[in-house]
């Protein structure tokens, strides 16, 4: 066991836990499976980073978590949270340590990935509007003068205003664009699981 895959353990767990409801908000707005489709790719994630020799080192911990989300998930988010794991993996060095330098690193990589191949920007009611305003928090801008653990905090109710705004926007991405003007007014399912993950791994690094 070591601390990185106690994370991933803590962040799928939490996932998992939220299943259900992660699949209701999708039913509302799209096809109802993006429950399913998280459970399965941190249940594949888990499994291939147990298989790993080495897991002291995120870089191929996060490549790993990458690879299984876009090999394994069907559906939009899990290639586009794969694309993300793995860009942040490509980040990672020797400096990369728990610091807001290197948070602000790896989650401006995850989103520049994801912006690529997702062509969404903020806005346009997906993850991003969780993953954009989480981001923001680790801008030296907005993180100068605090510790870590503030920081962290700060992220940690921007992803909720994030996830909040979601309700008051159509969706312009994904199936949930099907609706476009109906989808106002609910959550949108992959800015939800983008603050569960974030939360969870918030909660686990407090501890
Ligand atoms: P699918 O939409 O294929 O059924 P999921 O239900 O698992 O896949 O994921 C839906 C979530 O994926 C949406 O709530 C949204 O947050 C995210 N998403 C969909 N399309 C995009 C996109 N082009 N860019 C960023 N995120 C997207
Ligand atoms: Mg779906």
């Amino acid at each position: 066991m070591t601390r990185i895959k106690d994370a991933l353990d803590a962040v799928a767990a939490a996932i998992i836990a939220q299943k259900d409801y992660l699949t209701d908000l999708d039913r509302q707005i799209a096809d109802g499976d993006h429950g399913i489709n998280m459970t399965r790719g941190f249940q594949a994630a888990m499994d291939a980073v147990e298989e790993m020799d080495d897991t002291t080192k995120p870089g191929p911990v996060l490549e790993t978590i990458g690879k299984a989300f876009i090999h394994n998930v069907g559906g939009a988010a899990g290639p586009l949270y794969g694309t993300g794991f793995i860009k942040a993996a490509a980040f990672c060095d020797e400096n990369t340590k728990l610091n807001v330098a290197s948070f602000e690193k790896l989650l401006g990589a995850a989103i520049a990935g994801i912006e690529k191949r997702g062509h969404a920007k903020k806005g346009d009611k997906t993850m991003l509007d969780a993953l954009i305003p989480i981001h923001a928090c680790f801008l030296p801008e907005n993180a100068e003068g605090k510790t870590l653990f503030e920081v962290l905090q700060d992220a940690s109710h921007a992803a909720k205003e994030g996830v909040d705004y979601t309700k008051t926007i159509a969706a312009r991405r994904g199936r949930a664009s099907l609706v476009g003007e109906r989808s106002i007014g609910h959550e949108d399912p992959g800015a939800v699981s983008s603050m569960l993950m974030y939360r969870a791994l918030y909660n686990f690094l407090r501890k």
